[in-house]
């Protein structure tokens, strides 16, 4: 039925294509004859004029072919899209004019939509004199012409866009994947692949009765590169170094950088009598310097070896052990060792510890206490010092002692003090938001003090969490400053620059204090607690502390004594003129909910 009511006979129909799900968009009505209430009839020379007239306005290909696919009408104006000339189309099948492989797939199509009766479609590519394009066919049967003369639609849409569009998709997707498994600068597998091929490996290792070997390498000496010579010279050594990695291993075996400078490797099915000679090729490997920039390079590696199904079960406990060993060989200055867990009854106790650590600061293991520094001459509080413990869900609260000295060697201190100051820095920020600043010191590790980076992740960090630079204290200690200085002092300077208060810690215990104190660009000196805690009774010791006391005052540093544990020590710091007092007589280090309980106490009563 029509809009005005008339009656429309509608001989021939088909479904568009390109609607969801498979449902037509529309339906093209073919109309033959039009019959009025009256019986008048149109002329069908009119009605073929008017049909043609509209399909041609289509950007839709349409054609009528026979149940043998040879063309019988064309119904479109767009002849760029016709791959043969209209003329050469009429009276031919579609595979004399198309040729064999879109004519075969067309005769199938055919044959489906007989059987069925109902439309189907496809996709192909053809050069037609537009270029080359994508259509997508849709062949119905049209009703009304069942019996021997079958008469067949083939609506044809160009869909070269679409497709384009998908095939970036698709292409978009593939690179994600890509990115999220393998590492952007060697093209090596990335730490989650390599888990998943260590996995895998175990599977097989277990249904099969094999051993499995994974090596964990890290470059030694590998942050002077980047610092000295930039990060493109870092980089370009860390290609090389997967290039020559590559070499050295045989087709099963899988390579991946697991971050920074270290690499994995894994030897599925391989004893570990093998595993060692190819421990021994990785050495030989890197013997040869890697030139960058003209400058020959030597590049030592540190190796460590965990073996399946000896020294763990899992793809966790594997590479964890594998990290272990690779940090007993970097303790013994760079070589191999493989994973031991009776060689000493603490060393591998702590040292597993190490292997447990990455995956504890991601799980916000780590927390800080903080100690109060009291200000002798108010009797206010306004610092503390933040101290690092290991909340471990089995072993209890881990003293800073026990993981710190063993990490700050190797590239796992970097993301540690990142972590250390982000948490400090966002408490700071609490305390201002409740109305009592605080500043607030954090202690750095010899190898963060040689870290080009630092001083701009300082920053970012301050600006990040809205504290300003005043109420951050940086902690270092002599012998780290002492250990490289030039580098150091480099780092020292640009903190500096930027106005971060930078205290010595542990002062007295190194050994050219006097030196750099004059040269460094320190606001705060720390005497060390073994001079402080027994001055009462050592008068040795309250010799070095009275005149580091003067010492401090002369050069316009502030002082701070550690370790006060007595009354008495802390009314002989005040006559010595001593600025602050950190220790157990005052507090311990406290969790933060103890310490605001503890500064609410202590404000209170010293309003009183
Ligand atoms: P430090 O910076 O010299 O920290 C002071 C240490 O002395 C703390 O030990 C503190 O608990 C302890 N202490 C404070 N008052 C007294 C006292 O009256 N008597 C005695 N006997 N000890 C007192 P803690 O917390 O075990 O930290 C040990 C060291 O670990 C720190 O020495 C610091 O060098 C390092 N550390 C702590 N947190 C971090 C951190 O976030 N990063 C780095 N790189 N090192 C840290
Ligand atoms: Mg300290
Ligand atoms: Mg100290």
């Amino acid at each position: 039925m029509a809009a005005g009511g008339c009656v429309l006979d509608v001989h021939d129909r088909m479904a568009l294509p390109g609607g969801s799900g498979g449902v037509p968009q529309f339906w093209l009505g073919v109309v033959i004859e039009t019959i009025d209430g009256q019986g008048a009839t149109e002329a069908p020379q009119e009605s073929e004029a008017r049909l043609q007239a509209l399909l041609s306005s289509l950007d839709d290909l349409v054609f009528e072919l026979d149940e043998n696919g040879t063309y019988l009408k064309i119904w479109t104006a767009n002849d760029a899209l016709l791959a043969v000339p209209r003329g050469e189309l009429i009276g031919r099948t579609h595979r004399e004019a198309l040729g064999e492989e879109i004519g075969l797939s067309l005769a199938n199509v055919i044959v489906q939509v007989l059987e069925t009766g109902r439309s189907q479609f496809w996709e192909y590519c053809l050069e037609v004199p537009a270029g080359i394009r994508w259509f997508q066919g849709r062949v119905a049967p049209i009703a009304g012409s069942e019996g021997p003369l079958r008469r067949l639609c083939l609506l044809v849409r160009d869909i070269t866009e679409q497709k384009a569009a998908e095939q970036a998709r698709d292409r978009a997707e593939e690179q994600l994947r890509h990115q999220a498994l393998y590492d952007g600068l060697t093209g090596l597998p990335n730490r989650t692949l390599f888990h998943d091929r260590v996995e895998h490996a175990l599977a097989a290792a277990r249904r099969e009765n094999e051993e499995v070997a994974v090596l964990m390498l890290d470059l030694d000496r590998f942050k002077e590169i980047n610092d000295t010579l930039g990060h493109a010279a870092g980089d370009e050594v860390l290609r090389e170094v997967a290039r020559r990695l590559s070499k050295v291993t045989r087709g099963g075996d899988s390579i991946a950088r697991l971050g920074g400078d270290e690499f994995g490797v894994l030897l599925p099915n391989t004893p570990e009598t093998d595993a060692a000679m190819v421990v021994s090729r990785v050495s030989s490997c890197l013997e040869e310097s890697i030139v960058v920039h003209d400058l020959p390079l030597n590049i030592d590696v540190s190796v460590g070896l965990a073996a399946f199904p000896k020294d763990g079960g899992d793809a966790d406990l594997l590479m964890q052990h594998a990290d272990v060993a690779m940090y007993v060989a970097k303790t013994a200055n760079g070589g191999f060792a493989r994973y031991e867990s009776s060689a000493d009854p603490h060393k591998p106790d702590r040292l597993s510890l190490i292997g447990e650590l990455r995956g504890a600061l991601e799980r916000g293991e780590l927390v800080l206490h903080y100690q109060p520094q009291l200000t002798l001459s108010t009797g206010n509080i306004m610092a503390v010092e933040a101290l690092l413990r290991w909340q471990h869900p089995q072993r209890g609260l881990i003293p800073p002692d026990e993981f710190i000295p063993l990490v700050q060697e190797t590239g796992l201190i970097k993301p540690l003090t990142h972590y250390v100051l982000d948490l400090a820095l966002r408490q700071c920020r609490s305390w201002m938001d409740h109305g009592r600043p605080m500043r607030v010191a954090v202690n750095l590790a010899m190898r963060n003090l040689i870290d080009a980076d630092l001083p701009s992740d300082v920053a970012d960090l301050l600006r990040l969490n809205g504290v300003p630079v005043d109420l951050l204290e940086l902690e270092i200690t002599e012998s780290a400053v002492i250990a490289d200085p030039l580098r150091t002092k480099a780092v020292l300077a640009r903190l500096a620059k930027m106005r971060v208060r930078l205290s010595v810690d542990d002062f007295g215990t190194g050994y050219s204090s006097l030196t750099y104190l004059t040269r460094l660009p320190i606001d705060e000196i720390k005497i060390d607690r073994s001079f402080v805690t027994d001055m009462s009774s050592s008068p040795d010791n309250e010799v070095v502390v009275r005149s580091t006391i003067d010492l401090a005052r002369n050069l316009g540093k502030q002082v701070v004594a550690e370790g006060v544990e007595t009354a008495d020590v802390l009314q002989r710091l005040e006559e010595l003129g001593c600025h602050l007092a950190q220790g157990y007589y005052v507090s311990r280090p406290l969790p933060i909910e103890e310490l605001d309980v503890w500064l609410a106490k202590s404000a209170s009563l010293s309003t009183v």
